[in-house]
């Protein structure tokens, strides 16, 4: 409902705020501000963190893995035993579940779905793609190329609202113990993208019990987050590999995770961890699509990360440089809109965005308008499948890239815009 009547204001006075924000807005407007929060990329001091991965391995020493591995040469097809070890004390795998791939955890969900609509996944009766329909269960807002793998390859989308502990879990046991087209589940469990909620013990539990009418139903756990906090009492996640195990569902999951946001988007690596069968599923596909992957890269990021706990210092220095973005953001808004009952947003202990609630039917609007002033945000609807956001009203907002200054301005402009989009359905 689209009123704002605990501004408890009358109409009067309504309209003078109007007139007040339109001139600040237009003050903006001749400022041409060219200011960009869309992109949930580390700004240029988070790389600088990593520079030394240029320079760590040494041109007149072996670049020799613990095994004796040339990692100059080909060998090997998923992944240095020690990169392995590495990733598996993050996730709290064992290194046998783990794969280590290319620069990007994105394209190993991409091919494990592409490799299940064309061939199946272990437990399977029949390729994906061969079946008249595939669904997937979308919590909602979430990760736009997610959403995007599926609609490439024609698999249903359907939303599942997201509470504080994960995904409504009432709605998915009930869609999911009745209709055997719904394959799998994307989830971003810890810090998610946009929301920044942690999912809870119990929502993990049910996740791994539920029963499911599809027998190779799979969740898609993309832990991209998982050391990415922003205070010194981070979010803790249950262990879902584990979890499904002891329900005895052993291959219900595919985790993900990467380095992207740890030491350079692009230039990172991608890893992936599951249960045997699901491993030996992925290695032979595998085998076919590559050689095998960098393992340059991943020599140097292991000498460079070394460990869980010399990595969780070196995402305690981004947090450093990133906290106080997200400080401003939540300080701004709270000052330009905490008493007005128009909007609500996200207050995350991890992750990359901050999420923003409008009024019904205004991000749109709202985003354009920021546009018009010089701000870009990422687009009205992207946080939903199929660009559609049902109800119109989220934001996602990109702290880390933008100086503060920068920010402090964007935000200035966003919440003039959200006022006006607001007052405009009020006063109309
Ligand atoms: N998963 C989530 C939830 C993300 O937010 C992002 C990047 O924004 C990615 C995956 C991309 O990861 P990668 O660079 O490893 O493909």
């Amino acid at each position: 409902d689209n009123r704002i009547d605990d501004l408890q204001r009358s109409e009067e006075e309504l309209k003078g705020l109007y007139t007040n924000l339109r001139f600040r807005y237009q003050e903006y407007q001749n400022q041409e501000l060219k200011l960009d929060m869309s992109r949930g990329k580390p700004c240029p001091e988070q790389l600088e963190l990593s520079k030394e991965l240029l320079t760590i391995l040494d041109a007149k020493e072996p670049i020799q893995a613990r095994d004796g591995t040339d990692c100059l040469n080909y060998g090997g097809l998923d992944g240095l035993p020690e990169a392995k070890e590495l990733f598996a004390e993050v996730l709290s795998v064992s290194p046998q579940e783990v794969i280590i791939g290319g620069n990007a955890s994105l394209n190993m969900m991409h091919d494990t779905i592409t490799n299940a609509m064309l061939f199946g996944l272990p437990g399977s009766e029949l390729p994906w793609g061969r079946l008249p329909k595939v669904k997937f269960l979308c919590p909602s807002p979430g990760y736009d190329r997610h959403f995007a793998i599926c609609e490439l390859l024609g698999i249903e989308m359907i939303i599942v609202d997201l509470t504080p502990e994960g995904p409504d879990m009432d709605q998915v046991e009930r869609l999911i113990a009745e209709d055997d087209q719904i394959k799998g589940i994307w989830c971003v469990p810890k810090y998610s993208n946009p929301e920044g909620i942690t999912y809870s013990d119990r929502t993990v539990d049910r996740l791994a019990t539920m029963r499911t009418k599809a027998k190779d139903f799979r969740i898609f756990w993309d832990d991209a987050y998982t050391v990415h906090h922003l205070t010194d009492q981070p979010d803790e996640l249950k262990n879902i590999l584990a979890t499904c195990k002891e329900a005895g569902h052993p291959d219900r999951v595919f985790m993900y995770t990467s380095t992207s946001k740890v030491t350079f988007p692009g230039s990172g690596i991608g890893v992936m961890a599951a249960s045997e069968d699901n491993l030996t599923f992925i290695r032979k596909k595998l085998s076919i699509q590559t050689i095998g992957p960098d393992k340059v890269n991943q020599l140097r990021h292991v000498r460079f990360l070394k460990n869980a706990a010399q990595m969780k210092q070196h995402m305690e220095k981004h947090a450093a440089i990133i906290k106080p973005k997200f400080d401003v953001v939540l300080q701004k808004l709270e000052a330009a809109l905490g008493d007005m009952n128009i909007a609500t947003w996200s207050k995350p202990n991890g992750g990359y965005f901050i999420s923003l609630n409008t009024l019904d039917g205004c991000a749109r609007e709202v985003v354009a308008m920021a546009k018009q002033a010089g701000v870009t945000l990422t687009h009205a609807g992207a946080t939903f499948p199929y660009g559609q956001d049902p109800r119109d009203r989220n934001i996602r907002i990109a702290p880390t890239y933008p100086s503060l200054e920068e920010l402090e301005k964007a935000i200035e402009v966003l919440c003039i815009c959200v006022q006006l989009v607001s007052l405009d359905k009020r006063l109309s």
